[in-house]
């Protein structure tokens, strides 16, 4: 039987009980149909024994459970492993899985493409096509999820892949919801970190929600003069209002801000710039994230130097202010995000 292209999780908790009274099946069936779906890995509706064999039917009937294709499927020497999913309208998205010794992390996107345009970036280098749906989140994750060994479980989530995630809310709350629910995958919110780029008046509707995800705003440069340069939607934003949000932000959740600087070599990274980060940042309950650049071809911007990098830290610390390099992860793949799809896209469509 052809799969039918409509996601079972484009269906809310409530949806799917009225999708189960609606043909004469008992509300407690949506509960096990959840269970199959989300703890228990399912991958078709065949899967769901106690089930009738009659909804069993009917689901696979009016459902699929995953409408994306794997079109990649990386696995690198520290057990990063990166999915290139395909969509049925043919559009590519990447999630990623890194494991470290007590966590495993999926890493997803929001968007096809992203329209912020931050110069270093290759998610945004084709623009936005589109917002993802609700099912095409939580596929990622779920995707992500029946990757781990059977006794291992997802412990943290970021939204960090492709796409500006707090363009997308009325898709993403929803993903969130599910997966810090009880009935979905029971993860604690505070696993939960969305990063950025910095839209005051989202971060802002966010913080309204008052539930404890953790926030990431991508910084980059600390003067507006050097962050319009870096992150071109700062030109009617400033770097000002991003902190006031953020700010608020963390006053209303009582979650610390990461701010995240991707470090460029030569443009971003030296000793006056830690300084002016630190006088951003004196009197803020932060943590600083620097990211050193991924390297992406056709880009003229480099990884930066590690005497460069290793006093920056130095600077913010003596400073007062908390900061770590991301450690690399799936460094011998195309971990980084938006470079499989962008090779993706660029090797099918040479003239793009
Ligand atoms: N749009 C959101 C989330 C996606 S990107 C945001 O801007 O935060 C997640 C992080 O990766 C951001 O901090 C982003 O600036 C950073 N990033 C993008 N391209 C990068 C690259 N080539 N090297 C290192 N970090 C990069």
């Amino acid at each position: 039987m052809p799969a039918s292209q409509r996601s079972i999780f484009e269906l809310s908790r409530n949806e799917l009980v009225t999708w189960c009274e609606r043909h004469g099946e008992k509300a407690f069936r949506a509960r096990q149909i959840r269970r199959w779906l989300f703890p228990n890995r399912a991958t078709s509706f065949e899967d769901m024994l106690e089930l009738p064999k009659s909804l069993r039917e009917k689901l696979t009937a009016e459902f699929s459970i995953f409408t994306g294709e794997i079109q990649q499927h990386q696995v690198a020497t520290d057990r990063t492993e990166k999915l290139l999913l395909q969509l049925p309208d043919g559009n590519t998205v990447e999630c990623v899985l890194m494991r470290e010794t007590d966590r495993r992390t999926v890493c997803i996107s929001t968007q096809v493409g992203c329209a912020m345009g931050c110069v270093f970036c290759a998610s945004g280098m084709l623009g936005l096509k589109r917002n993802l749906t609700r099912g095409e989140i939580l596929e990622q994750i779920l995707r992500v999820d029946r990757l781990l060994d059977e006794d291992e479980r997802l412990t943290n989530i970021v939204v960090m892949g492709i796409g500006e995630p707090l363009q997308n809310l009325p898709q993403l709350l929803p993903v969130l919801d599910e997966v810090t629910s009880d009935s979905g995958l029971a993860m604690s919110p505070r696993r939960v970190t969305v990063s950025t780029v910095g839209l005051p008046a989202k971060i802002k509707e966010l913080a309204k929600l008052n539930r404890p995800f953790n926030l990431a705003v991508s910084l980059h440069a600390a003067t507006d003069q050097l962050r319009n340069e870096l992150v071109p939607v700062n030109d009617n934003i400033g770097v000002e209002d991003i902190l006031a949000a953020a700010d608020e932000y963390f006053e209303v959740t009582g979650r610390r801000i990461t701010y995240e600087y991707v470090l460029l070599g030569g443009v971003n990274d030296q000793p006056a710039h830690a300084h002016q980060l630190a006088d951003l940042l004196a009197d803020r309950n932060a943590h600083v994230n620097l990211i050193p650049m991924n390297d992406v071809e056709t880009l003229p911007f480099h990884e930066p130097a590690e005497p460069e990098t290793q006093s920056f830290v130095a600077i913010l610390e003596a400073r007062g202010t908390a900061a770590t390099v991301r450690k690399r992860k799936g460094a011998d793949i195309d971990a980084a995000c938006g470079q499989l799809r962008l090779k993706q896209e660029t090797d099918s469509q040479p003239e793009a």
